[in-house]
């Protein structure tokens, strides 16, 4: 038995330190039925906060399967008005988006990968504007996770349902800090020891880094005027929240144009309910040229394939490989975890914020200054035991930022 006491302080977590809700303020919340014991938690919380609305998008993975096996391809493609029109009356209104998700990295495995990417993308598309609001922080959001028994079975395949269950929450419990006495006091701490990575870089300014490891070797470029950003974001009233628990990354936008060599993935990717394992990518001036893949090669292929932004991209991360999340020693299946295990970088569209100036520029501007666009924005993990990372001065000087996986700086002074 999940302890009561434990999801009571992550429903409160996951509204005053991830979305930061404020009195007044409407709060719209994504969750699966699966999840709904949990996610009425999350609502009353909200409502005992003051939220002046508390809405829930419902979703049932069964059902999104059975939509995927038998509609008809323009039904998958064409997003109602109705929906877009949800989705900006709240973003509209400010309110903030509280995402509680659950992993199924094999629910769609047997549908037609061409079938997903043409339905990702027309959601995309639809969802552009709403997307805004998003990636430039206009409005406090942030994703958390809980366990459903699927996700559950995957991550202990050795284990019976139940027992796996309760070892997934106690795993989620310890890793967001949930099981700690005052979980929000740890993560303030938490975000500052953040806040002071990004300082050091942000003084650094290299205008490049160099990853070098077992299968990868390459060079990313970072435009002038890069922002290395982790610990939280703020929305434009300056209200602090964190778009993802857990959260142990500082990341910026690396320059489009300008990423040259070898990377290979440490961990398996899951994208749009299928798995790619066992992948390296090649580029050549920003732009893949050349992949390969064990697992998912299809899936992989049709992910590249989204739009123009999807071979190049959006933002490069660093990730001590020794955070709490891989010291689990577990595959989560699931990037918010696997992230946030492992030093990435995301194909697709960057964040806007990680450019100085780059929240008020147009889609012109920011593509002449390296930013990158796509409709998609999808992390893989590149980090490992073994990795170092060189941070390229101006004069072309190299300096050690990580050895072995780990930071090889202090931030202290
Ligand atoms: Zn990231
Ligand atoms: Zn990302």
């Amino acid at each position: 038995m999940v302890q009561q006491q434990l999801l009571e302080k992550y429903a409160t977590l996951a509204l005053k330190t991830g979305v930061n809700l404020q009195k007044n303020q409407a709060l719209m919340i994504n969750s699966s039925i699966e999840g709904a014991a949990f996610t009425r938690i999350v609502a009353r919380k909200a409502w005992e906060l003051g939220a002046k609305n508390v809405h829930i998008n419902w979703s049932d993975d069964q059902l999104t399967l059975l939509k995927f096996q038998h509609a008809p391809e323009e039904v998958l493609t064409n997003i109602p008005e109705w929906q877009i029109a949800k989705q900006l009356y709240f973003a509209e209104d400010g309110a903030a988006l509280l995402s509680i998700t659950s992993a199924n990295p094999d629910l769609l495995k047997d549908v037609d990968p061409a079938r997903i990417a043409k339905a990702n993308k027309a959601s995309g598309e639809a969802m552009k504007e709403f997307r805004k609001y998003i990636m430039n922080d206009r409005i406090p959001w942030s994703i958390i996770s809980i366990p459903s028994q699927v996700w559950a079975e995957k991550v202990f395949q050795d284990k019976q349902a139940d027992e796996a269950v309760e070892e997934l929450w106690e795993q989620i419990f310890r890793i967001v800090r949930v099981d700690q006495e005052d979980p929000i006091a740890a993560w303030e701490k938490h975000n500052q020891t953040l806040n002071q990575a990004c300082e050091y870089l942000n003084k650094k300014a290299y205008q490049a880094l160099v990853f070098k490891s077992e299968g990868t070797n390459i060079r990313f470029g970072l435009p002038k005027g890069h922002i290395w950003k982790g610990g939280g974001a703020k929305t434009p009233d300056g209200n602090h929240f964190n778009p993802n628990m857990p959260t142990e990354e500082v990341f910026t936008v690396p320059d489009k144009y300008q990423v040259d060599g070898k990377v290979t993935a440490t961990k398996p990717l899951v994208y749009g309910g299928n798995m790619i394992d066992g992948f390296h990518l090649t580029f050549k001036e920003g732009k893949v040229i050349d992949f390969e893949a064990e697992q998912g090669y299809e899936t992989l292929k049709h992910l590249l394939d989204t739009d123009e932004g999807a071979v190049r991209l959006g933002e490069l991360a660093l990730v001590p490989h020794a955070s709490p999340i891989s010291q689990s020693g577990l595959i989560f299946y699931s990037t918010l975890f696997d992230e946030n295990a492992s030093c990435h970088v995301a194909l697709g569209k960057a964040y806007p914020t990680n450019l100085e100036g780059g929240s008020e520029m147009d889609d012109e501007a920011l593509d002449k200054h390296g930013v990158n666009d796509s409709l998609i924005h999808v992390d893989f993990m590149i980090g490992s035991a073994d990795l170092d990372i060189d941070g390229e001065t101006e004069d072309g000087q190299l300096e050690p930022v990580f050895r072995q996986g780990a930071w090889a700086i202090s931030f202290e002074g």
